[in-house]
């Protein structure tokens, strides 16, 4: 969420990752939510965190796990903040009420387009990502009343299936052998030990990893859409190779030095060292 004071707004097509300098933290305003492990205090949608400073940047920004709002940290909306102020709204410099309504919509579908980036490089399914890629970017591009008219969920779906498509992929003829009791699509692995777990070419997709032990796991090639890593202990764990991985998944999960992650993700700064 909101990290830093708005500055100028350049255009933007179609940003993949979030520049709280280029919006007007949209995101600390427009959502509600219930005070939890998450955050610690309820806060009505529309409506400013009172932690929020009139430079639309967070007063506690360099304490938010200290002050209980860990869900500040692991949220990103993708560069859709700042699609919303400079294409949507112009370069507008005040909030309005229509704007959170354009975030609903456009989050997701830029969430969407920073995971089609890594499917286009599928060599069998790569078109078929490129083609959708091309058409949720003019999608983003919409003004306000026409992004209320996106289906979200259609675009979901299909993106589902090129996904699919691109993991079927990657795991045919995968070296480590037999994949049957590899589909944990939706699993409940909430605080379990999987250090011993072969999760190559695993099917993570929506699999509740809260709390997991993933140290030193192998994950290569393991699908990793949706699944929820929060406070998942990936130290020494091998991401590099995993599929589908976002930043916000990294960010909620406890990494160290030796964590490998995909080449197109950064490593989270508040990633401790390992030990010596
Ligand atoms: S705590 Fe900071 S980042 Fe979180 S909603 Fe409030 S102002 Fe935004």
């Amino acid at each position: 969420m909101s990290g830093a004071p708005a500055g100028p707004a350049p255009r933007s097509a179609a940003p993949r990752s979030a520049d709280c300098s280029r919006c007007l933290a949209l995101c600390c305003v427009g959502p509600g939510f219930a005070a939890s492990a998450d955050f610690a205090i309820d806060k009505p949608a529309g409506t400013p965190c009172p932690h929020l400073r009139a430079d639309h940047a967070c007063g506690i920004h360099a304490q938010l796990h200290e002050r209980g709002f860990p869900g500040c940290v692991t949220f990103d909306c993708f560069g859709a903040g700042q699609q919303v102020v400079e294409v949507t709204f112009g370069g507008a410099s005040r909030r309005e009420p229509a704007m959170f309504a354009a975030l609903e919509v456009l989050r997701p579908l830029h969430e969407v387009l920073a995971l089609l980036d890594e499917a286009v490089a599928s060599p069998a399914h790569g078109r078929a990502a490129a083609d959708l890629r091309a058409r949720v970017e003019e999608m983003v591009t919409r003004d306000a009343e026409a992004l209320g008219t996106v289906d979200v969920g259609a675009v979901r779906r299909e993106a589902g299936a090129v996904f699919d498509g691109m993991v079927a992929e990657a795991h045919a003829g995968h070296p480590s052998g037999d994949l049957r009791g590899r589909d944990l699509r939706g699993a409940d692995l909430v605080g379990q030990d999987l250090r011993r777990r072969d999760l190559r070419a695993a099917r993570l997709r929506g699999a509740l990893l809260l709390g997991a032990d993933l140290r030193g796991v192998d994950l290569d090639r393991a699908e990793m859409l949706g699944a929820d890593l929060r406070g998942a202990d990936v130290r020494g764990a091998r991401l590099a190779g995993a599929l589908l991985v976002t930043g916000p998944q990294l960010v909620a999960a406890r990494g160290d030095a030796a964590t490998t992650v995909p080449a197109h993700l950064r490593r989270p700064p508040h990633w401790i060292p390992s030990a010596p």
